[in-house]
């Protein structure tokens, strides 16, 4: 016979959201069992060693920034500290062929083209704020909005196609996918939702500027101590039954009985467990449209920072790619040097179809071309293709395509009977990021100890 749990609240994944659901949940009395289906809790989260002492860099999620309330406060609860992202020197932009180098935020290529782009970002600061954030569908003029992709948008406001390629890099960072993908008023909810656009892209003031000491997973780590004796791992959730004495969840080896379950997944990947009976339509096509973001996440390894004794950040954009965008990803004392560099939205897609050594070639030669010769021989390389994650199928979260909000938003956090839901995608604030895992977690919870009383 299998394991077989009761609790009060189920709790089925140990990212960040189900984490902070079961200790917020805990702390209020009541009993919790978390059903994990990897054998190590973090999801998106996950170390990395470097070979060097007790060193890692991270292959999933790692910066937090400013106004980022929740992980901040969760990572000072557990005892783990931020350094900041290296960024002294000057920032590379590799722009119609030629390096150029720049300090700040703004590079120096064509005025026009700065104008074009402050202008473009102003106007979208300035509907992003008119997107409410537990109601996107409820925005002024929400169906037109919803109704064009960001693609489509950049198409009729701004003017030179030099802008929108600067524009469809920030896109890929943030996302992982396409503006072609996203539908605008998606894109203005996450701006407002993180605080605007400066704090999604920036590293000084925005949501690159920290990292965790031993790095971001320790976080998720040190959460789960408490609760180890209630975390079931290896333990996939295939199929939840529900009604109105609660839930019955069935993972492998493990069978819960609690009074509510809290389903801390990606969307897309809740919709794959079987619910008896079956959810509502209405619920089932919102997850049907949201699709996770295509990344790898790629890391070059050297004896020491080279870049930084020629006055650089580490900190690169590339128009051409495949790499787009890399930064210095060295652990806090500087030593081993690491050059981070991301595949995402359409050069992930391309080049995770190649082989690892044809994309190890592509993004190391990218790195030579930003960084010079030595940059062409790292000790080590590393990467993590999140689209081949069976738990987690892409990164860095989901995104809504057009009418997606404005069809079926209400459903994204409306508890099925005794069944609610939780993840980064959930948020309303800094969704998508570690941020917002944390504040579904807790939000959830409490609707499932407000249940339960
Ligand atoms: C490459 C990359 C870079 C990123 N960079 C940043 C960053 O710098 N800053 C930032 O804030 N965020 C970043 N993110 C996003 C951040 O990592 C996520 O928003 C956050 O970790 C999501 O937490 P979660 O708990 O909502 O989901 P997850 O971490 O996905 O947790 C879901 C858990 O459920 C488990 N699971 C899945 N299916 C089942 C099932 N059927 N049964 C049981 N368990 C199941 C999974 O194994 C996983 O442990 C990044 C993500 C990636 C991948």
């Amino acid at each position: 016979m299998g394991d077989e749990r009761e609790a009060d609240v189920a709790i089925v994944g140990a990212g960040l959201a189900g984490l902070a659901a079961a200790r917020r949940a805990r702390a209020a009395g009541a009993g919790v069992v978390v059903l994990e289906a990897r054998d190590r809790v973090g999801g998106r989260l996950l170390n990395e060693p470097l070979g060097d002492g007790d060193k890692v860099v991270e292959v999933g999620g790692q910066w937090v920034g400013p106004t980022q309330h929740r992980m901040l406060a969760l990572a000072r609860e557990v005892g783990v500290e931020t350094f900041p992202t290296y960024d002294e020197g000057e920032n590379v932009i590799e722009w119609e062929g030629r390096l150029l180098r720049y300090r700040g935020a703004i590079p120096r290529i064509s005025a026009g083209v700065l104008l074009d782009v402050a202008q473009a970002q102003r106007r979208l600061d300035r509907l992003a704020r008119t997107v409410p954030l537990e109601a996107p569908w409820e925005a002024p003029g929400a169906r037109a909005l919803d109704g064009q992709t960001a693609a489509t948008w950049l198409r009729r406001n701004v003017v030179s196609a030099r802008a929108r390629t600067l524009f469809e890099i920030g896109i890929e960072a943030v996302w992982a996918q396409e503006p072609a993908d996203l539908s605008l008023l998606h894109v203005l909810f996450y701006a407002h939702s993180a605080g605007g656009f400066d704090a999604l892209f920036d590293t000084a003031g925005g949501a690159q500027e920290s990292r965790f000491v031993g790095g971001s997973q320790r976080v998720a780590l040190q959460a789960a101590e408490p609760l180890k004796d209630d975390i079931a791992l290896q333990a996939p959730v295939r199929r939840i039954e529900h009604g109105d004495k609660g839930v019955v969840v069935h993972a492998e080896g493990v069978t819960a009985r609690a009074r509510r379950a809290i389903v801390a997944l990606p969307p897309a990947l809740a919709a794959r467990i079987a619910y008896d009976p079956p959810l509502p339509g209405y619920r089932d096509q919102l997850t049907q449209r949201m699709a996770q973001g295509t990344v790898t996440k790629c890391m070059a390894v050297y004896d020491e920072p080279f870049w930084r004794a020629q006055g650089l950040t580490g900190q690169a954009t590339s128009v051409r790619g495949p790499v787009r965008l890399t930064f210095d990803n060295s652990p806090p004392d500087g030593s081993p040097g690491v050059l981070l560099g991301f595949l995402e939205g359409r050069f992930a897609r391309e080049l995770g179809r190649l082989g690892a050594d044809a994309r190890r070639e592509a993004v190391v030669g990218t790195f030579a071309r930003l960084f010079g010769p030595r940059a062409a021989r790292p000790e080590r390389y590393l990467e993590r293709q999140w689209a081949e994650e069976e738990w987690t199928r892409g990164c860095y979260g989901c995104a809504m395509p057009t009418g997606a909000w404005t069809g079926f938003g209400p459903a994204l956090r409306a508890p099925v009977g005794p069944i609610g839901w939780a993840g980064a995608e959930t948020a309303t604030v800094w969704s998508g990021y570690m941020d917002g895992a944390v504040q579904s977690g807790e939000r959830a919870a409490a609707e499932a100890l407000a249940a339960l009383a």
